[in-house]
């Protein structure tokens, strides 16, 4: 068969199951109200938790950047791409999140995925077991397999589980690896027992805080700052493309973890430093992130949070238990969720559904992702047309 047959055939199975993914078109920044495929939406869809992505001052820091800095960096930054700007950024970085170490010090990185395949890389590889929750995110799934290090997998938040593979483990280096927010379900991982067993076994404990830095914590400080925890082991993994609303990532940990990651991280050292520009952006969606408008952004969005269960618990569908602003609603099968998708779709509100293999088998939900852009109306909105599609999924049934 034809190489581009065997694709096509490929396509159509993913048709067939429901499987098939599109991508949307966006004309106006990411914002609660937005112009989706030319039509005016209400966004669930944005990981934009504080509403921060069109906020006009980090719309200026951006330019401002471009101004100072130019708009590419030219180069990786162990050859000539470190800017100031990068430089001055992971200054911020460090002293914003890295609360938990003595001597924190902070690399930053084009993007999440790539950060958690250098740490996992640098940290672990052949001889070391790496320990992750079931849930985790691809990234640290990939970040894993890169790093040809033996792979335990526990099952999502047990720590009885992990505690006793802990101990049955005689590798030369461990690491255990979670998300903190998990990205799918929006619970929290517990990560008092999660340090306490990597103290215990000396092991690395990798959090990725991607869902929880800006939104948990002091001054959104992140979910470790939120679990007032500290320890020598602990290396974060921050995200700054959801709540701080710009672009990239970064490692945060004592100052000779990233000394190593600056030495020996391949996806760190080869690959052109992001535009400047971006980095300056970063540090001035930290200062509003920790100042007094970051307090009352995620004052409502907790509010919203609050309402958004109550609305979810009125349906005939499973909502997950989630305190963040991640707020499922599992329907089961990927026609039921597309169906539903479709019908909110309709009502002018674009709620993603997300199915295997992000999800696993059977469990295709909606994700509702609440941001701080969001009005009550919008919820309003929300309200109205999950409900009537409840009603009418009931009497189809
Ligand atoms: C989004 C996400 C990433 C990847 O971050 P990017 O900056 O988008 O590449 C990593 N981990 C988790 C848990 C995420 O949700």
């Amino acid at each position: 068969m034809h190489l581009l047959d065997t694709l096509e055939q490929s396509l159509r199975e993913l048709d067939a199951h429901g499987l098939r993914r599109r991508r949307r078109t966006i004309d106006t920044p990411c914002d609660a109200h937005m112009t989706v495929d030319g039509r005016e939406t209400i966004g669930f869809a944005s990981n934009d938790y504080l509403g921060l992505a069109a906020h006009p001052q980090l719309v200026a820091a951006l330019a401002e950047g471009a101004q100072r800095y130019g708009a590419g960096s030219g180069g990786s930054h162990l050859l000539g791409g470190h800017s100031r700007a990068h430089a001055q950024l992971e200054d911020d970085l460090a002293i914003f999140a890295g609360g938990f170490v003595d001597a924190p010090r902070a690399l930053y990185f084009s993007t999440g995925y790539m950060a958690n395949l250098a740490v996992l890389t640098a940290l672990a590889g052949r001889g070391t077991t790496i320990f992750s929750d079931s849930l985790n995110h691809a990234s640290l799934i990939d970040g894993a397999r890169l790093s040809r290090a033996d792979i335990q997998i526990y099952p999502h938040a047990d720590m009885d589980a992990l505690s006793a593979m802990l101990d049955a483990s005689d590798a030369g280096t461990k690491l255990i690896v979670s998300d903190t927010v998990f990205s799918m379900d929006g619970d929290v991982a517990p990560l008092a027992r999660l340090v306490e067993l990597a103290e215990a076994h000396g092991a690395w404990l990798v959090v990725d805080d991607a869902h929880g830095l800006g939104v948990l914590g002091p001054q959104g400080r992140g979910a470790i700052a939120e679990a007032a925890l500290r320890s020598p082991y602990l290396v974060m993994v921050g995200t700054l493309g959801k709540a701080a609303g710009v672009s990239g990532a970064f490692v945060c940990a004592h100052a000779t973890v990233i000394e190593w990651l600056v030495q020996r991280a391949r996806p760190y050292i080869f690959t052109t430093a992001s535009s400047p520009a971006v980095a300056h952006a970063v540090s001035a969606s930290l200062r509003i992130i920790a100042g007094e408008e970051g307090d009352a952004r995620r004052a409502h969005l907790r509010h919203l949070i609050g309402r958004t269960r109550a609305i979810l618990k009125e349906t005939c569908w499973m909502p997950v238990d989630s305190a963040t602003a991640v707020q499922p609603l599992v329907i089961g099968s990927n026609d039921a969720t597309l169906a539903l998708q479709a019908a909110l779709e309709n009502d002018g509100l674009w709620v993603p559904a997300i199915r295997p293999p992000t999800v696993p088998v059977g469990t295709s939900r909606l994700r509702i992702s609440l941001s701080a852009a969001h009005s009550d109306a919008d919820l309003d909105r929300l309200n109205d047309s999950l409900q009537r599609a409840s009603r009418a999924a009931l009497e189809g049934a």
